[in-house]
């Protein structure tokens, strides 16, 4: 293996999200200098960087020279380019290309995760309004019409209530992915890092609640239901990240069913449902990523608190999030610096917490 990246190193960020922000705070907190590369726009990691290139994907000399920076890469956003990727240089990159190739596609993570043994909800390609109502036919209604890439917190997705209703949806032109409604108690994450020396570590997981397709609320102990079946989902997650031959945080996310829990889709990085171990576990995951990647000693991961309830601050929220500090329970504030509360996005995240665990 690799010596460990000394401090002083610059960590390239592909992806100017708070959770690119959020990973600049703990490496440099590690003695690294962080510098991101996104599209201009509201890029709130480059409040916590020392440099950021604000230009296109598709600007290769602006790429060359953020690589040319950087002593290794990583990034905070699943959908990057793989041609970003491929600009970087191969052996100063983590996680690997290929888990960033297989989780920006629905349909590629979930034949992934089946073929290491993973149950999925019944699903069907969709290339053409046929292959729809053929899907429709296969796979039965309620279900669910997805862009097989490019969507996140509940983008890029169609309910489909009954076969009546599907006649009024129309293919949007890019390759889909139509899945089955999955009637679940519960759902719940499976966070874990993973070093270079195959050494993986597991958070507990979180009862995750969503709302129009996005996450709103996490919740820990997650219960019975999902205490029950998380050792099988860990399973998965470890053959995923291990076929994968991943260095970093990985997240899967599961559906809790009386049939088991069913895979739903990854996220090679850092997840929103982990945001609680900042405050709520031995080391968060975004200083556990830092660590992988870096080659550095991997932190515990075990829960601090008997109890712990992460809620995100969506839209309009936040403009009065600062009340929060005078609640009781010591709730902790997290703002992404946000230019524009737009309706559905996400703002910042409160944790509170109980009683230590003894
Ligand atoms: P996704 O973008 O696939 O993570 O979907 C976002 C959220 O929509 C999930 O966390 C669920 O709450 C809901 N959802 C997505 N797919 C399904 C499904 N097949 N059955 C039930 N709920 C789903």
């Amino acid at each position: 293996m690799s010596a460990p990246l000394s401090p002083g190193s610059t960590i390239g960020i592909l992806g100017g999200g708070q959770l690119g922000r959020m990973m600049a705070m703990a490496a440099t907190q590690l003695g690294y200098r962080c510098i991101g590369y996104a599209p201009p726009g509201d890029n709130v990691a480059a409040q916590s960087c020392a440099d950021f290139f604000e230009n296109g994907w598709g600007e290769s000399a602006a790429l060359a020279a953020f690589a040319s920076q950087c002593d290794l890469v990583t990034w905070e956003f699943e959908n990057v380019p793989l041609a970003v990727v491929d600009a970087m240089p191969a052996d100063r990159l983590a996680p690997s290309r290929r888990a960033l190739e297989i989780a920006q596609d629905r349909l590629n993570e979930k034949r992934f995760v089946e073929e290491l043994g993973g149950k999925c909800a019944p699903y069907s390609r969709i290339d053409s309004d046929e292959d729809f109502a053929r899907a429709i036919e296969r796979v039965g209604t309620p279900g669910i019409l997805k862009t097989a890439r490019d969507g996140y917190d509940g983008k890029g997705q169609w309910r489909v209530g009954s076969a009546h209703e599907a006649e009024g949806v129309r293919f949007p032109g890019r390759q889909c992915i139509y899945e089955g409604l999955v009637a679940f108690e519960t759902e719940f994450s499976v966070i874990l890092v993973r070093s270079a020396n195959g050494t993986v570590k597991f958070w507990d997981s979180s009862a995750n609640v969503h709302e129009g397709g996005m996450l709103v609320h996490s919740v820990l102990p997650a219960g019975q239901v999902v205490e029950a079946q998380v050792e099988e989902a860990r399973s998965i997650a470890q053959k995923t990240a291990e076929a994968l031959g991943y260095v970093g945080v990985l997240t899967l996310e599961f559906f809790a069913t009386s049939n088991g829990p069913v895979f739903n889709e990854m996220a090679p990085r850092v997840h929103n449902s982990g945001h609680w171990t900042i405050e709520g576990a031995a080391t968060s995951q975004f200083e556990n990523h830092i660590r992988a990647i870096c080659g550095l000693p991997l932190g515990g991961t075990a829960t601090r608190f008997a109890s712990i309830d992460m809620r995100n601050i969506v839209g309009d929220d936040a403009l009065t999030a600062h009340s929060i500090l005078a609640e009781g329970g010591e709730p902790h504030l997290h703002l992404y610096g946000k230019r524009e509360a737009r309706e559905g996005r996400k703002m910042g995240h409160v944790t509170r917490v109980g009683a230590a665990v003894a």
